[in-house]
């Protein structure tokens, strides 16, 4: 068999594997690539093979760089089955849409400025109609079930990953020359003790792995400390009548923060006050969330036998509307406001964050990763004055962080999935880590004895048996 690496490649976006096979091909993953503009367009708008000729795409988790790129390769002609679990499936609808959704109006904005300066208008990458086509192809399978792909010498089952809700570890066994290659791609790998999901399953007996790297160069604090840590900052910013604004991804991290909050309530950690959501895409997620309580774990199931809901309490809001959003503004006193997006680079968080990070009172407070170059990001860093949306503001509220609520393992949980299976690996791996994190992976991997560890580069091939 053959592997060519065509997207997070040394770099964290735009998951893209190619699998060939006794003439079958087959792509795990088809993500987009975010970062700068002009790059990541022209990734995106254009594959490295002849998108007609792929068989059948496994699609790991519903997160747009793995799963964001769909609707281009069926507008190139891919004409096959999409495969992914049922939960991923329907999560990856909503995600497409909102992408489509986003490009259009990013599209139409920059039209209007272009058509001033009689340039020509700009085509979205996709649009909803695209979208429309592309979801059509989506075909579910459940954890823990064999199934056959197209020419019968593969076949796959998906593994509980852990990352969000339907995420999958893809284990394939491939047959050539009556000789099976046992090979496992990781997709996200999650983390143990995360909140309503199970702890990802163990490795798989496997030849080769694929497994990503995101935090292969650094250990994350414990879960446990950051529910609390999450409970006192925004306590103590009650206590001096403040508001704590929480910029946080739509998909997964809202609904464990939401759930976080309610059990902090519950058990007295936290005083109750008002907690809105303001985010369409969230609820959507929220919603979908609600449709899969038979792959949540069990500590989330026994809340859910006490009849409390993780996803909703008394003082929980969640607003879909934009007039209700900007109604939170009006709002006097103590509150938590969580809203997208999580690097504070568009959509509602931005108008919070304008709103509230001048007064002493209250707290910024990210939960997440804040890349490079991202308004998020220099905040964190400890600007002084931020531009947003076109004005610039002084930095007077708190600005805090809880780094242990990440849905990706880090370098320890990384290492110990592996180390099983580590006799009987005959190559593995290392994608979606920046180069840092990608070769302390591997020497990491080396340290366990798997001599055949390495981060490829973008198109590189390998010939596997
Ligand atoms: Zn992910």
């Amino acid at each position: 068999m053959r592997l060519t690496f065509w997207g997070a490649a040394r770099e964290v976006t735009g998951s893209m594997h190619l699998i060939e096979t006794n003439g079958t091909r087959l792509l795990l993953d088809c993500g987009s690539k975010q970062g700068h503009r002009r790059e990541a367009n022209e990734r995106n708008a254009n594959f490295p093979f002849d998108a007609a000729s792929i068989d059948a795409v496994l699609i790991s988790h519903a997160h747009i760089d793995h799963c964001g790129n769909l609707p281009t390769l069926t507008k190139h002609g891919f004409t096959r089955d999409v495969i992914g679990t049922h939960a991923t499936n329907d999560l990856v609808r909503i995600m497409l849409f909102d992408s489509a959704k986003i490009q259009e109006q990013d599209a139409a904005y920059l039209n209007k400025k272009r058509a001033g300066r009689g340039e020509e208008p700009i085509v979205p990458i996709y649009t909803r109609a695209d979208v429309e086509v592309a979801v059509r192809a989506l075909t579910g399978r459940s954890y823990n079930f064999w199934f056959e792909l197209p020419h019968a010498n593969i076949r796959a089952q998906f593994l509980d990953a852990g990352h969000i809700l339907g995420s999958a570890i893809t284990q394939l066994d491939i047959v050539e020359s009556e000789r099976t290659i046992r090979f496992g791609y990781t997709g996200d790998l999650g983390v143990k003790n995360k909140l309503i999901l199970r702890d990802p399953q163990p490795a798989p007996p496997l030849d080769y792995l694929i497994i990503e790297g995101t935090y292969g160069d650094r250990l994350h604090s414990s879960r446990a400390d950051s529910e609390k840590e999450l409970a006192r900052i925004i306590g103590e910013t009650a206590a001096q009548g403040g508001k704590t604004i929480i910029p946080a991804f739509a998909l997964d991290r809202t609904q464990e923060i939401v759930y976080s909050l309610h059990r902090s309530i519950l058990s007295g950690a936290l005083n109750p006050l008002p907690v809105f959501v303001d985010s369409p895409l969230a609820m959507d997620a929220t919603e979908i969330y609600r449709m899969h309580p038979d792959i949540f774990d069990q500590e989330t199931l026994a809340f859910m036998e006490k009849n409390e809901d993780p996803f909703g309490f008394r003082q929980l809001t969640y607003t879909r509307d934009v007039e209700a959003s900007k109604a939170i503004n009006d709002l006097y006193g103590p509150a938590v406001i969580i809203a997208s997006n999580g690097m504070v680079e568009a959509g509602r968080v931005l108008h919070h964050v304008k709103n509230n990070i001048g007064d002493r009172k209250n707290t910024i407070l990210f939960v997440g990763y804040q890349a490079e170059n991202t308004l998020g990001r220099r905040i964190l860093d400890g600007a002084k004055r931020v531009r947003i949306l076109g004005d610039e503001y002084s930095v007077r509220a708190r600005i805090a962080r809880v780094d242990g609520l990440s849905g990706h393992a880090d370098r320890n949980g990384l290492l110990e999935w592996v180390r099983p299976i580590a006799d009987e690996l005959k190559g593995v791996f290392v994608v979606h880590a920046e180069e840092q994190a990608a070769e302390a992976l591997v020497e990491g991997l080396r340290g366990l004895g798997i001599r055949n560890a390495i981060a490829p580069r973008y198109g590189e091939q390998f010939n596997l048996n």
